[in-house]
């Protein structure tokens, strides 16, 4: 049944954050620490003023996120005069959504990151392995991952520093250079709101430099090539939110070990897109479109998975989705795959080329829901400052 909710701040039909979307996340402007807000339209509801929420992460408040989010969406429904029609409050409690700076929304104990898109897995295993027989064994039998570097993740449109590292080019002998091989990988990010329970996503983009991944992944996996930064998009739209957009996983061929198995698994229809301006080109251009819904493994068998050892989650930890790509080329989430790893430059309308990212680019991803009302995340854009 279509939600057609309106509020009394209004919001246009494509518009990411209309009153069936309100994610949280933690801001500060002029005269304000950092508190939690909830965002609509081109405002942020501070939960601190209104009283129903306070802190400087989203930690402590994710037990009782989906009560407070019910007491807004009341308070901002059309009908609802108390907000609306108080201005002395209205004033206080909503800000302009250009005057707030974003911070990260959880103190972030763990991040892992996954390695789930089939397309991704296949892409990657066909260009270094063998294209007759892309995936590992182990990889239909439980969802890749690692633990990344949870202290250089950061929320929103931070620009991004050109690593350095060891690489080689001949693959005996290493220099010490700034990457170039600089990549971005199209994720999402799932929270944990506590053991077994996932509180809301995000966009995440795993900046990756791939000739130092190159040099130093072999045997013990991805080091120094991803920890350099993490971007996630500020505002965590909650699972309550994309509830409507729930679809049915692929099918697992083979079935999966018991404990991985799912009496009903889902996944959600997010529409994703990457963007890239060149330094130099006038207008950023679409270089990817693909769809979460893409994904092989579930975020509950991510989940699941890695607390199958017996290992603590916590609330605030982010877990990524890994690298989402579709079948088709123009559905692959990084450069490398876009690019095939060099040999097909992408060519922009102003004359670039690239095949990786250079010192000046700008890259935005965009997602979103769309089923009768839209529920967005907002762009997560990032450029990248020479090493
Ligand atoms: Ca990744």
């Amino acid at each position: 049944m279509p939600d057609s909710r309106r509020s009394w701040i209004p919001t246009p039909p494509d518009h990411d954050f209309p009153i069936q979307n309100l994610p949280f996340g933690i801001f500060e402007c002029a005269g304000r620490a950092a508190r939690p807000g909830i965002r609509i339209g081109d405002v942020v509801v501070d939960l601190k003023e209104l009283g129903l929420a306070g802190g400087d992460t989203l930690n402590r408040i994710a037990p009782e996120a989906s009560a407070i989010r019910q007491r807004v969406s009341e308070l901002l429904d059309e009908n609802n005069a108390d907000l609306r029609d108080n201005p002395a409050v209205r004033e206080r409690v909503l800000i302009p959504a250009e005057s707030v700076t974003m911070r990260l929304p959880f103190a972030i104990g763990d991040y892992v990151d996954f390695y789930s898109s089939l397309d991704h897995a296949s892409n990657v295993g066909r260009m270094f392995r063998d294209p007759a027989n892309p995936l590992l064994p182990n990889w239909r039998h439980l969802p890749v991952g690692y633990h990344g570097k949870s202290g250089t993740v950061v929320a929103g449109g931070r620009d991004i520093r050109r690593p350095k590292g060891q690489i080689s080019h001949d693959n005996i002998t290493p220099i010490y250079s700034p990457a170039r091989r600089l990549d971005f990988e199209l994720e999402t990010g799932f929270f944990i709101q506590a053991p077994g329970r996932i509180f809301g996503m995000v966009l995440l983009n795993d900046w990756s430099a791939r000739d130092i991944q190159r040099w130093e992944y072999q045997p013990l996996g991805p080091f120094l090539s991803k920890s350099f930064a993490t971007s996630i998009s500020p505002w965590v739209v909650t699972m309550e939110a994309l509830e409507p957009f729930r679809v049915d996983p692929p099918p697992q061929d083979p079935p999966v070990v018991p404990h991985l198995a799912e009496a009903r698994g889902f996944n959600y229809d997010i529409h994703l897109e990457v963007w890239l301006q060149p330094a130099g080109e006038r207008e950023p251009v679409r270089v990817c479109r693909t769809n979460f819904q893409n994904m092989y493994w579930t975020m509950s068998q991510q989940l699941a998975h890695l607390m199958s050892n017996g290992a603590t989650v916590r609330t605030g930890d982010l877990c990524g989705s890994g690298t989402i790509s579709g079948p088709e080329p123009g559905s692959y989430g990084s450069m490398l795959e876009l690019a095939w790893n060099g040999a097909r430059p992408i060519r922009f309308p102003g004359g670039s080329e690239r095949t990786f990212l250079e010192d000046g680019d700008t890259v935005i991803f965009k997602g979103w829901c769309e089923r009768g009302h839209r529920v967005g995340f907002g762009d997560l854009r990032a450029s990248i400052l020479p090493a």
